[in-house]
């Protein structure tokens, strides 16, 4: 499932490629993944340029136009959705749209799972239809993100993956950032310093910009916008690998189940709840 950095790179290398292109066309084979009629869709979108592309946890936002005539177009990747921009590709039966810009390749967006939407909204944050999301990780202050979570009782774990507190940590990065805050994943924050939550958010900043910068971490059958794999995994710490030893103390990595969601940590480095 594509998070935050995957989510980051599309929405990086749509704006890189497309801001201030037209989109002449917009070719719909399957409706489903639409949020409107691709009458609609057409209607808004297509003869206006590309001017923005806003991220906010794992949404993006794309603006064409200008305002008044300004028209967004909410996209939600969920497990499958992915954008392609490539010169030579021949599209199989899992591509759904084509947007078509005169002056670059078409890019294409495929998903094999056809959970994704892409939905007409009223502006460039879509407040409507994200009112119920929490600020976005990435830029999230501390002193906002620790009265959203220093109260409460839950294993920090379920809290972290909750994004009504803070949009965009999905269970890779949860995983990596208690790791490296030395954080049991059952621990509550409501027993923990504030200093150490502080770090908890630092890691989980870092993991995520050090992800963006790697391409995003490859599972499943994510590929970036060049049909490449991002190459963060061989980075991981401890997601992917109970059983494994852990790399700073040797202990065996353990794997459970937390709020539905498995979760692998070191009972060595990771001690204290
Ligand atoms: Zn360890």
């Amino acid at each position: 499932m594509p998070e935050l950095p995957e989510v980051e790179n599309v929405g990086r290398a749509l704006k890189g490629n497309l801001q201030g292109q037209e989109l002449t066309g917009l070719q719909v084979n399957f409706a489903g993944v639409l949020g409107q009629s691709p009458r609609a869709t057409r209607k808004a979108l297509v003869g206006k340029t590309l001017t923005n592309v806003h991220r906010h946890g794992k949404y993006l936002v794309l603006a064409f136009g200008e305002e008044p005539d300004a028209a967004y177009l909410m996209v939600h990747l969920r497990m499958t959705g992915q954008f392609f921009i490539l010169e030579e590709y021949v599209p199989d039966k899992h591509v759904h749209l084509v947007f078509e810009f005169p002056d670059a390749p078409p890019v294409y967006y495929r998903d094999v799972r056809k959970f994704g939407r892409l939905e007409l909204v009223a502006d460039a944050h879509a407040s409507e239809e994200l009112a119920h999301v929490g600020p976005d990780m990435m830029t999230v202050r501390f002193a906002d993100w620790h009265q959203r979570i220093a109260h409460r009782t839950a294993p920090i774990k379920s809290l972290l993956l909750n994004q009504g507190i803070a949009a965009g940590l999905g269970n890779i990065y949860v995983d990596e950032s208690l790791f490296l805050a030395g954080v049991h994943p059952l621990a509550r924050p409501c027993d923990l310093d504030e200093e150490v939550l502080r770090d908890v958010l630092k890691r989980g900043k870092a993991v995520m910009r050090l992800a963006i910068d790697h391409g995003g971490t490859t599972f499943l059958n994510f590929t970036n916008f060049y049909g490449k794999p991002g190459n963060f995994k061989r980075k991981l710490r401890v997601y992917g690998r109970g059983g494994e030893p852990c790399r700073d103390c040797g202990a065996s990595l353990e794997k459970i189940v937390i709020g539905g969601r498995s979760s692998v940590f070191c009972g060595e480095c990771q001690g204290g709840i």
